[in-house]
């Protein structure tokens, strides 16, 4: 038995390192090591069981071209050979009669690092001129809007919980999402932390939070704002840290004030007497910590909700000390290299396709239409807006469409060409921390199953066949992170901790305390409360609030939030359980629906068939349908995907996942 180390690169804040058993080529274990600052020493279920994903049976070990009507499952095997010759007289013809841009580079985290979640197939698509991709599932409300009131500045380091005596988890659900935080927010309430949880549901940590706040969905910018207005009034807000540090002090004042306690409390549902009980709290704790998560950008008012409650500790000047501030979902640190050295290519001036209204560019765009759609680290069907809309295109037989993935997903299912992919554990990544700051270089330690091969390995090969290849291009892995380091200054001195320890920590520090070791990455180091850009674009301006759009019709909020077993859709294949759909007390009994019996949930996007789970953890007026589910654990082959319509937040084109409203009933 050998014991190799490495590190998760999968789309969790946590970053773990890992030690990993192989005994005769195969794994056969893998364990968390106490290298990154919070694993210590334990892992959540989904990599601890993930040979089951390496070696299950789902796994695809060679290149598949359908052999039938697309969907049919039918398959031929190929090479490796004719699979990349087919691919490059498919594009070269395409790009030959309707131009570079009618192909698609259609892709998301997968695993996640600087490795496979870019390089040589960013090189390739842009070198090609196929056309961008906004990729706005995740954290583009967030980023924005955090950017645009504080630059790029890294928030609270997750280790650092432990020091605050206010720990808020805004939209977020750790127990489920980043498990390694839990013990450090226990340990924090040990010391005589309090706990406040702002979420529709009741989730493990809010059902033992000191306060539960649970907010409509898309009600937390006047929470927010009511908070900011309560802060100012009663004399809470910390002024001279405001006149020191920011801008457009009195223009956020100004509309925070059009939200009394009283009404932003009726417009969220909650009583009144709970948001009185947060501010009072949040005035007076420090260190206090707010933890945002992906659960509140997902709406109609996600950017504003997002920027109105990153303006709460600058307002109250929770800054400046450790365990104080903010950590917003996609935490950074400076880094001082980026992985575009890697690639070295510009992206080019074509047309940009937003991942989230990819139904919308399907249907709707010419000159040119999408003739190619080439999907890789991701799975579209399970985790694209639209669904119903989107499965009908991708059968079109005038799309060609190419999968590079690991398993045989849904949207791979119904491709023209499927293409085996690595794991994380047969090819080399490097990742940096969005929740942890670190970063690991974490080896494969094993060889491919079957002849799956590395993103890079496939995009490399396209270059090559459609002679893209130019001198001085980096082709390797090996080639590609020398590049990534000979970038900048900082580079040499993090390749040397990489290769002494595996792990490195960033050059603004892993865990910087704000305004004392890192100031706001704007042009001036001022906080802007009111950034003009972000003001522009929001229709009718930054913290704006958009009504509830339920109606008589479609009353219910549906939320999609992630499963504790799947990293949205990954590992999906390895579910039996069929889909729930959790609902209240009230709203179940005057449905006449029980726990168990088969229901339908429909808007006029789509309709879902699964079974109802009547749950006290769920508000009136909101229901429930995990998002990653994939077309098998539903009755009629769709999921909460094909209710979610291809709307955008009011910020960065980002995807509303928790903004549908739909109606249920029993089946
Ligand atoms: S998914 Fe997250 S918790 Fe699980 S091993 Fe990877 S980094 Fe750790």
């Amino acid at each position: 038995m050998e014991q190799h180390s490495t590190a998760c690169p999968l789309d969790c804040p946590d970053l773990c390192g890992l030690t990993v058993s192989v005994e005769n080529g195969r794994v056969v274990d893998i364990q968390g090591d106490r290298r990154g600052p919070i694993t210590d020493g334990f892992i959540c279920g989904k990599v601890r069981k993930f040979t089951d994903h390496l070696y299950g049976t789902d796994r695809i070990a060679a290149p598949l071209v359908r052999d039938g009507a697309k969907g049919s499952g039918l398959w031929r095997t190929v090479s490796w050979d004719d699979a990349l010759t087919l691919i490059a007289t498919r594009l070269q013809l395409i790009r030959a009669t309707s131009g570079a841009e009618a192909i698609v580079p259609y892709h998301y985290g997968g695993s996640n690092g600087w490795l496979t979640d870019g390089g040589l197939a960013m090189r390739f698509f842009r070198r090609l001129g196929a056309s961008n991709l906004d990729r706005t599932y995740c954290g583009a409300a967030t980023t924005v809007a955090t950017q645009g009131l504080y630059g790029r500045m890294p928030g609270v380091a997750l280790e650092d919980y432990e020091h605050a005596k206010l720990i808020v988890l805004w939209g977020v659900n750790p127990a489920a999402t980043s498990i390694h935080l839990v013990p450090v927010i226990d340990r924090a309430r040990a010391n005589g932390a309090k706990l406040v949880v702002v979420d529709p549901r009741a989730t493990p940590l809010a059902r033992r939070a000191d306060l539960h706040l649970a907010v409509r969905p898309g009600a937390d910018v006047p929470v927010a704002l009511a908070a900011i207005h309560a802060l100012f009034t009663r004399g809470h807000a910390n002024r001279a840290f405001l006149a020191e540090h920011a801008a457009e002090v009195d223009e956020l004042e100004r509309r925070a004030s059009a939200w009394s306690i009283e009404d932003a409390s009726r417009e969220a549902g909650l009583d009144p007497a709970d948001l009185d009980a947060f501010v009072e709290l949040y005035a007076r704790s420090s260190p206090a910590v707010i933890r945002t998560g992906w659960g509140m950008e997902r709406n109609r008012n996600g950017g504003s909700g997002i920027a109105s409650v990153l303006a709460l500790p600058a307002v109250a000047g929770k800054f400046g000390v450790r365990g104080g501030g903010y950590t917003m979902a996609n935490n950074d640190a400076k880094w001082g290299v980026s992985a575009e050295a890697g690639i070295a290519e510009p992206t080019p001036p074509t047309r940009s396709i937003n991942m989230s209204q990819i139904t919308t560019a399907l249907q709707t765009l010419t000159a040119p239409k999408i003739e190619c759609l080439f999907v890789f680290n991701c799975n579209p069907v399970a985790t694209a807006p639209d669904q119903r809309t989107l499965i009908e295109e991708l059968r079109r037989d005038d799309l060609f469409v190419v999968v590079h993935d690991q398993v045989m997903t849904d949207t791979a299912a119904l491709a023209d060409i499927v293409l085996p992919a690595t794991t994380f554990l047969e090819h080399r990544e490097l990742r940096r921390g969005y929740g942890v700051m670190r970063m690991f270089d974490s080896p494969a330690v094993v060889a491919p199953v079957g002849e799956a091969r590395s993103n890079n390995q496939l995009f490399g090969a396209l270059l090559e066949r459609l002679d893209m290849v130019r001198p001085g291009d980096a082709m390797t892995d090996e080639a590609i992170v020398a590049q990534v380091f000979a970038s900048a200054p900082e580079g040499a001195a993090l390749q040397a901790e990489l290769a002494a320890s595996a792990v490195a920590t960033p050059s603004s520090g892993a865990r910087p305390i704000t305004f004392v070791d890192v100031l706001p990455g704007t042009p001036d180091q001022k906080i802007h409360l009111v950034p003009a850009e972000l003001d522009r674009e929001a229709p009718g301006g930054l913290y704006t609030y958009h009504p509830d759009p339920r109606s008589e019709e479609f009353p219910l909020a549906l939320i999609s939030p992630a499963l504790a077993t799947q990293i949205s859709s990954t590992f999906g294949q390895l579910r039996s359980a069929q889909a729930s759909l959790e609902l209240s007390i009230n709203d179940a009994a005057v449905r006449g629906i029980q726990t168990g019996d088969a229901i339908r949930v429909w808007n006029l996007h789509g309709e879902v068939h699964c079974i109802a789970k009547v749950a006290s953890e769920i508000r009136d007026g909101v229901v429930v349908l995990p998002k990653g589910l994939w077309r098998k654990h539903t009755a009629n082959g769709y999921t909460s995907n094909a209710l979610i319509p291809p709307n955008v937040a009011d910020l960065a084109g980002q995807a509303t996942f928790n903004d549908a409203r739909v109606q249920v009933a029993r089946r």
